[in-house]
């Protein structure tokens, strides 16, 4: 294990502690659940001193394996009250554990309204003073950190919306090109890093050894076994590289299940529009990047660079959710009006699902017109001007609602669901309701044997089989978030019984140990213990763990609707 690097932000003094065996051979979700678990008080406020920030490499990250540079960032939620985890790629997971550095916590808060910025390198740790940076959007700060510290480094910030403290803040990392193309999105988490008033970190490997592998030719057979997986399949070897994520849009749109207009309906009649077969066409034609990682050895590469009308850089990243919340969800046909909100939310530091919900919510109380873009982007820019409206917006879609007296208000623990409905995609729906996390698509996506025939078929439409499909997935998906990996690598392994051994073997040879299948899955497990057991002393009860009323209703063109009982929905996560 590496070191934990411990930061008080009252004092600006750091220390480096070697990790304790509690937190042994833990990584990413796992290492930051668990840290959060034994050290934060559940029922603290989440924006008060006695919450901390986690940011945790996974347990494979910075070896060359594929795919394995995802960050975790942990906290407990401004948003939802309970514990979160939210991952992103970049390049500080990688560089974090080329230092040795298994978490980097950020403890306490400075009682003055001075902002700081850290800078971690071989040599150590620098804690500076950051008000030059203070009222900037995270594009801004980033040209300039990568300008003085280097175009390789890592880098972490919050933009305007973080400073606010708002419950949607976002914590932004640089992408390959050194933009704020990726973000740690969901729950308010930079809101967290700015109650702390830590604008920025910096992290950079330049110098660091080489991590350790110490079966390196058993690893390296594992991981060209891996590569070859990742490639072969039709989902990370064709359909992501060439659409991206937005791959979706048709097929979601055509499967029934696109939420349009506030969850009204499962068909958006401008899907085409905001497809990723259109979005791919506009990148090429424009000159922009049609595919690219998130960070170095991802062979997936569903990442993109977005161009204006005039062929000028406009976003990054520019993904399905978020095309869906701005898009289908308030019925904004146009493509660029939704890569311009995208951008504000990388920029101003926002959660682009929760974002595009509460703009959908907003015209739902009668604040902006249904399907005016303009309006929208007008909405939003408040966020980046400190304005009243922008907080109500930037606290997401509960706050939102509340705020509007509106009854339609689609969240789970007041976290906004994501794009596919739970009244025909109910795997997914399971998902939503019983996550620790809040409405989260990526805590066990049922999509993949609802919609996309991966790991098998599960009629999305009935309630038969999505508990059970709900509860492999959210514990699948809890190991690989701990392991560093990409989710997307989930598509190749749910369809490959050597895809689990494969992740066995590559951690075995890094570390000399002999895990099986069965011990990935038992991590898995306890994560999701230890996420529940927070919550639980947070003072979330089953109540917390249903889905909103809005959804009793018949959702066309399936016509279904969400018909599990709570003791149904609580079986899920009991083991
Ligand atoms: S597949 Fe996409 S999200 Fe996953 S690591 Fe690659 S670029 Fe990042």
């Amino acid at each position: 294990m590496g070191k934990l690097l411990r930061i008080n932000t009252k004092t600006k003094t750091f220390t480096f502690e070697e990790t304790p065996e509690t937190y042994a051979g833990l990584g990413g979700r796992g290492l930051t659940s668990k840290m959060i678990l034994e050290e934060v008080p559940a029922t603290c406020h989440p924006l008060g001193k006695n919450n901390k920030l986690i940011f945790a490499p996974g347990i494979m990250s910075g070896s060359p394996a594929a795919d394995t540079g995802r960050l975790s960032a942990g906290a407990k939620s401004p948003l939802t009250g309970g514990i979160k985890e939210s991952n992103a790629g970049g390049l500080v997971s990688q560089k974090l554990a080329k230092l040795g550095i298994s978490a980097l916590v950020l403890e306490d808060k400075p009682e003055d309204d001075d902002y700081a910025m850290i800078v971690i390198n071989k040599d150590g740790v620098q804690i500076l003073p950051a008000n030059d940076l203070v009222k900037k959007g995270n594009y801004d700060v980033m040209a300039s950190l990568w300008d003085k510290y280097g175009k390789k480094t890592g880098i972490l910030s919050i933009g305007q919306a973080g400073e606010q403290c708002l419950k949607a803040a976002s914590i932004q990392q640089a992408d390959m090109n050194g933009r704020p193309g990726r973000a740690h999105g969901r729950g308010g988490l930079g809101a967290v890093m700015g109650s702390k008033k830590i604008k920025a970190i910096v992290v950079d490997d330049k110098g660091a050894d080489r991590l350790e592998i110490k079966d390196s030719e058993a690893f390296k057979a594992a991981n060209k076994r891996w590569v070859e997986m990742l490639h072969n399949h039709p989902v990370t070897g064709e359909g992501l590289p060439a659409l991206g994520t937005a791959v979706l849009v048709n097929v979601i749109n055509e499967a029934g299940t696109l939420p349009t207009q506030n969850f009204r309906r499962g068909r958006f009649d401008h899907a085409q529009d905001i497809s990723g077969e259109t979005m791919a066409d506009t990148i090429t034609s424009r000159g922009g990047i049609p595919t690219e990682g998130c960070h170095p050895g991802c062979v997936i590469k569903c990442s993109n660079v977005y161009h204006d009308k005039d062929g000028k850089y406009l976003t990054s990243g520019f993904e399905y959710e978020t095309i869906w919340a701005f898009g289908a969800h308030t019925t904004i046909k146009s493509l660029d009006d939704i890569a311009m909100m995208d951008r504000l939310c990388d920029d101003f530091g926002l959660d682009t699902i929760d974002m595009g919900v509460a703009l959908g919510v907003a015209m739902e109380g009668g604040m902006l017109d249904w399907g005016d873009g303009k309006a929208a982007i007008d909405l939003l820019s408040k966020v980046g001007a400190y304005a009243p409206e922008g907080k109500i917006i930037g606290n997401g879609a509960h706050f939102t609602g509340e705020a509007l007296g509106v009854a339609r208000v689609p969240v789970v623990k007041k976290q906004a669901l994501p794009a596919y409905d739970p009244r025909s995609c109910k795997g997914v729906g399971v998902t939503y309701a019983t996550t620790p996390m809040g409405a989260d698509h990526t805590a066990g996506y049922g999509v993949t044997a609802n919609i996309l025939s991966v790991g098998g078929s599960v009629d999305p439409t009935k309630k038969e089989g999505n508990v059970e499909l709900s509860q492999g997935l959210q514990v699948a998906t809890a190991a690989i978030d701990a392991a560093g990996l990409c989710l997307f690598v989930a598509f190749a392994v749910l369809d490959n019984e050597d895809g689990l051994p494969t992740i066995c073997q590559m951690i075995n040879a890094q570390y000399g140990l002999s895990l099986t299948p069965d011990d990935v899955l038992e991590l898995g497990k306890q994560i999701l213990r230890d996420e529940k057991e927070f919550n639980k002393r947070a003072g979330f009860t089953p109540v917390d763990d249903k889905l909103p009323e809005m959804f009793n209703d018949e959702f066309p063109p399936h016509n279904t609707t969400w018909d599990f009982s709570d003791a149904d929905l609580q079986k899920t996560l009991d083991f």
